[in-house]
């Protein structure tokens, strides 16, 4: 039975009718753009995060891009960002022409090291931007804390992990602008290109819904040099006919990744994800670590067992970023996530007969090379 990495069929189908009425009603509102979808759906997103405010954007990337805007880090600033990370949340530094500063993430959960933030904060050090890698919760305590005690901003990428919480609190609602993607495959998905910000700050909150819409609060009138990045009125409608399902997706792929963990934990060879405390996960990915990384995906391939890596060059390796002179060996824990990271079947609908088919070819492979 093939396993496909990624199957929307039982998540489409637990929306399939309030889907076609959202279509239904946007189409017959005739207003298409920045109309009542997009005002429904940051408020109900904004009371799912526990923030006072969401403000609806194009895509994650614009999320986080115009979160630096808003708060006026820019030239001659520099930000604190994972070096293991997907490149999005560089990029939107590179948008503000601030600094990069990559700080190495825990072995054990690919998330930032709070133990090595302080050590890395320069004069011209304006921010901290902590992504919840694969579904997971940072450790926003200590990293809040060391946020505060600098005068430092916060603005999280949350991009996978919409549900997940950090002692209790949603993330998306610690830093002071915080980003999300939409992109389909995320654990809250439109069907196309969509994003948010949460936050509680309103006088942010202005600033934002002006950056997104030509720098404009009035037509006509533009009080700063803004952009097109506004959420698209049909996406936020399908989004609002998804959210009410959110948490029983969430739910069903960390029943999964139990399964996974409990398997995985008697195979030698193979690491899973160990979460910090206080910590929850809302597995967009399920990443293991083995140095035979690239035998087992030939393996499960050959199997039909779809993976994926995420990701197979960090930033700091990439073309893209030649200029700021990292070799190989600049940031190892990155590095090694990168060379030994595969992330298994995790989704929705994923039944108990495909993840046994998963973890049977994942012991066969460990036995053959043991
Ligand atoms: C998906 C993703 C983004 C970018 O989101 P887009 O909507 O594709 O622009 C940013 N950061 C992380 C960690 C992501 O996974």
């Amino acid at each position: 039975m093939p396993v496909p990495f990624l199957d929307f069929m039982k998540m489409n189908a637990d929306v399939d009718t309030d889907i076609r009425q959202a279509f239904t009603q946007v189409w017959e509102s005739k207003w298409y753009v920045l109309g009542r979808s997009v005002k429904d759906f940051e408020q109900t997103y904004a009371e799912y995060s526990q923030t006072a405010h969401c403000v609806g954007v194009s895509n994650g990337l614009e999320a986080l891009h115009l979160s630096l805007r808003a708060l006026e880090i820019g030239e001659g600033d520099s930000v604190i960002v994972p070096s293991n990370t997907y490149i999005a949340t560089w990029l939107a530094i590179s948008y503000v022409d601030a600094e990069i500063i990559p700080v190495e993430p825990r072995e054990a959960t690919g998330n930032l090291d709070p133990e090595l933030i302080e050590a890395a904060i320069k004069p011209n050090t304006k921010a901290i931007m902590p992504v919840h890698l694969f579904g997971q919760a940072c450790e926003m305590d200590a990293i809040m804390k060391i946020a505060n005690a600098h005068g430092l901003k916060v603005i999280e990428d949350n991009a996978q992990a919409q549900g997940a919480t950090y002692n209790g609190q949603p993330t998306g609602s610690f830093g002071h602008a915080n980003g999300t993607s939409f992109y389909p495959g995320k654990n809250l998905g439109a069907l196309g290109d969509a994003g948010a910000i949460t936050l509680n700050d309103g006088d942010l909150q202005q600033e934002l819904l002006s950056l997104r819409n030509y720098g404009s609060h009035k037509k006509y009138h533009n009080d700063r040099i803004g952009y097109n990045a506004r959420l698209d009125e049909l996406q936020a409608a399908f989004l609002h006919a998804k959210l009410p399902h959110l948490d029983h997706w969430s739910r069903e792929r960390q029943t999964i990744a139990g399964r996974y963990d409990a398997a995985i934990d008697a195979i030698d060879g193979i690491e899973r994800l160990q979460l910090a405390q206080g910590s929850t996960c809302v597995y967009h990915l399920y990443p293991i670590k083995t140095a035979a990384r690239d035998e087992l995906q030939q393996f499960l391939n050959a199997r039909e067992i779809g993976t994926l890596i995420h990701y197979p060059i960090p930033p700091h390796l990439q073309k893209a970023y030649a200029h700021l002179g990292y070799e190989r060996g600049a940031f190892p824990i990155a590095e090694r996530w990168a060379f030994e990271e595969l992330s298994l079947p995790i989704y929705p609908g994923l039944s108990e007969a495909q993840q046994d088919e998963v973890l049977n070819a994942l012991q066969e492979f460990a036995q053959a090379g043991a």
